[in-house]
């Protein structure tokens, strides 16, 4: 698949659900409401559009959401797809909270996921509940034990937030050179509306890396993931830490995805409202339909994103939960 602007997409984010088991305050209003069941895509047809895409070059597929842990039966949709692993699939991965790891970690391995990203915001248990507004640090630590035993490597995604945890980055990344885990730096997007500003907790991360830079020595790395993140090396830790700055720094052109919702919406890109329904072809127009639904979607992805922090709106009015993070 190539977009109009002569971009190979090989990589496909799907969410599998819009539900969380958290309320992380920059991702989710307090009371969200979430989609009844006949509007998300069962598994088989989450089956159904991956062969679709991998038949069409897609090579990498992370599962996310919404949290992907809370859907039922997700053991069943992990298993389909780790069989694609090696037969037309590179790898598959999954961003997820870690609150359902501990039952869930030797699953995804058996599956053939070998990586996975963790989110979290915090290692102090009050600081951890007042972002999530629900979540048991214990729980998510217990589930990262269990992810480590079962044999995945571990990236952890950490949302810098300006008067919240602006003071765990340092000991957070020596926390993650100790335990052999990666660690990614996130700026807080304007996406959805949150019930709070979210300029106050807004944190440039080149402020973060400045700052990272007295005390550690960074060493710019060439590593790319595929993905928007800029890499450092960190000398005498033994980690690479990235950083993802859609809002300092414009990292569309090299961009090689798109996401599809647990609807099947697919979008162009996180910052826009370019889309495709696929969900309604899928069950009754057939494989062609989707292939041209597919087309005008690559046509159309837009060149880049335009989020501005300060703007009186959020870029897109749709949540991260709903696009899949
Ligand atoms: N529930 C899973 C998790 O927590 O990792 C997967 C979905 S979550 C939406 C994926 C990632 O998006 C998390 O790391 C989360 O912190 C991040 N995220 C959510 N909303 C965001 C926003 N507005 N700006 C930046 N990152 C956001």
């Amino acid at each position: 698949m190539i977009d109009g602007f002569g971009r190979h997409i090989t990589y496909v984010r799907m969410s599998v659900t819009d539900r969380c088991d958290l309320r992380c305050r920059y991702c989710m209003a307090e009371h969200m409401t979430f989609l009844p069941r006949q509007d998300v895509l069962t598994l088989e047809e989450m089956v159904e559009l991956a062969d679709v895409f991998i038949d069409r070059g897609v090579k990498r597929i992370r599962l996310t959401g919404g949290e992907p842990l809370v859907r039922k039966g997700i053991e069943h949709l992990v298993g389909e797809l780790g069989r694609r692993v090696g037969r037309g699939l590179d790898e598959l991965t999954m961003t997820t909270n870690g609150t359902q790891l501990a039952r869930h970690a030797r699953m995804l391995f058996e599956a053939g996921i070998r990586r996975i990203n963790v989110s979290l915001d915090s290692r102090d248990p009050e600081r951890f509940r007042h972002i999530t507004r629900r979540g048991e640090l214990a729980q998510v630590l217990q589930g990262i034990e269990a992810a480590v035993e079962a044999g995945l490597r571990i990236k952890i995604n950490m949302v810098a937030l300006r008067g919240l945890n602006d003071g765990e980055i340092a000991p957070m990344l020596r926390w993650c050179g100790e335990r052999g885990f990666d660690l990614t730096l996130i700026e807080t997007m304007p996406l959805g509306e949150v019930e709070a500003d979210r300029t106050e907790h807004y944190l440039p991360l080149n402020a973060v890396r400045e700052q990272l830079g007295r005390e550690f020595r960074l060493i710019p790395s060439l590593a790319r993931t595929g993905g928007p993140a800029r890499y450092y090396e960190v000398d005498g830790l033994g980690l690479r830490v990235g950083f993802i700055t859609p809002l300092t720094h414009n990292f569309c052109e090299g961009c090689n995805r798109i996401r599809v919702a647990a609807t099947g919406t697919v979008f162009g890109c996180l910052g826009h409202d370019q889309k495709v329904e696929l969900r309604d072809l899928l069950r009754s127009a057939g494989s062609a339909a989707v292939g041209a639904a597919l087309d005008r979607l690559l046509a159309g992805k837009p060149e880049r994103h335009q989020f501005r922090i300060e703007a009186p709106r959020p870029a897109v009015a749709r949540h991260m939960s709903v696009t899949g993070g």
